[in-house]
């Protein structure tokens, strides 16, 4: 057995230096040193470390670096490769490389850890085990994140499916709270294996992607400059709805057609839904069914860096 660990930061790859929590070089060590400790040694790790930070630095340049490395690496004869990344921007590698090599690769993991690897409260150690025992058992091809969460087990989420961080909170989560699959003492159980089909994507990310996000809260004036922007993603309430009774968000719609700026919301479930989103449709405004926001957002990037029509990659 042979797996490829990517090293790139975050909180897994950090330790507590001059009273701030920064990436340090020791942590690659111990981290496989506790798992052979743990579990033996009767698998072969190979290390790489395109690079080094704090998730919350991510662009353009490391995620192309990361799907460059993972593209090159993943032909070799590793049975899967874990990367070891900060849990802040974890959902979007995942969705890059979910694109860039599409469902049907063998498995590649992103692992994080809520604290240091030395702070006993680490769920990195569990995380990085239950990833290695996933590509062991052959559990499943394609892009996933591994991590427990505070009294669960530890879930194995497909890289499109994941939710970003609800306030103030390190756990991760699947859309509709459905997941791949979970680690217990019993092994790995397949809980919702049915995937969505998707194929690989060549692509490199420009820097800049110019895409407008707007969060729904009470009161927006929508004073938004459209200038130089190239597509427009709605996050929405919960279920899905948005203001649209309010004067300045119609004003704003209608300015976005003009410019030939696309507008989409994400998160829209199928099925019967509130009389407040009957207005999509006159605010040209595109609705996607069970999209992320994270996916949402990653295939635009994509799309806006390949020239792409975007009203047509959905
Ligand atoms: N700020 C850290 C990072 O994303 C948080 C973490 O890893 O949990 O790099």
């Amino acid at each position: 057995m042979k797996i490829l660990v990517i090293f790139t930061g975050g909180t897994i790859g950090s330790a507590l230096n001059d009273g701030w929590l920064s990436p340090d070089g020791q942590t690659k060590k111990q981290l496989i040193s506790h798992y052979e400790k743990a579990f033996g040694d009767d698998v072969c790790f190979v290390t790489k470390e395109p690079y080094s930070i704090l998730s919350e630095n991510l662009c353009a340049d490391n995620i192309n670096q990361l799907v460059s490395v993972v593209k090159n690496e993943i032909c070799k004869d590793f049975d899967g490769i874990i990367v070891t990344h900060g849990t802040d921007t974890l959902q979007y590698s995942a969705a890059a490389l979910s694109f860039a090599l599409g469902s049907c690769t063998p498995p590649v993991l992103l692992v994080s850890s809520n604290y240091p690897l030395d702070d006993s409260r680490t769920n990195g150690h569990d995380n990085f085990a239950a990833a290695v025992e996933f590509i062991k058992a052959k559990a499943g091809k394609g892009v996933f994140a591994v991590y427990r969460n505070d009294n669960q087990s530890v879930r194995f989420h497909k890289a499109l499916s994941l939710l970003t961080h609800r306030e103030g909170d390190d756990s991760l989560d699947s859309i509709d709270d459905k997941c791949f699959g979970e680690f217990t003492d019993k092994g790995i159980a397949i809980i919702d294996a049915a995937e969505s089909a998707c194929d690989r994507i060549d692509f490199t990310l420009c820097k800049h992607p110019q895409i407008l996000v707007v969060n729904a809260y009470p009161g927006d004036s929508y004073g938004y400059s459209l200038d130089n922007c190239k597509a427009v993603i709605l996050r929405p309430y919960h279920s899905g709805t948005l203001d649209t009774a309010n004067e300045k968000f119609e004003q704003f719609c209608a300015a976005a057609a003009k410019k030939n700026v696309p507008v989409f919301v994400v998160n829209i479930k199928e099925g019967i839904t509130y009389e407040s989103s009957k207005e999509f449709d006159n605010y040209k405004i595109t609705p996607l069914y069970s999209n992320t926001f994270v996916s949402a957002y990653m295939r635009l990037w994509i799309g806006i860096s390949k020239n792409e029509d975007l009203n047509k990659i959905f």
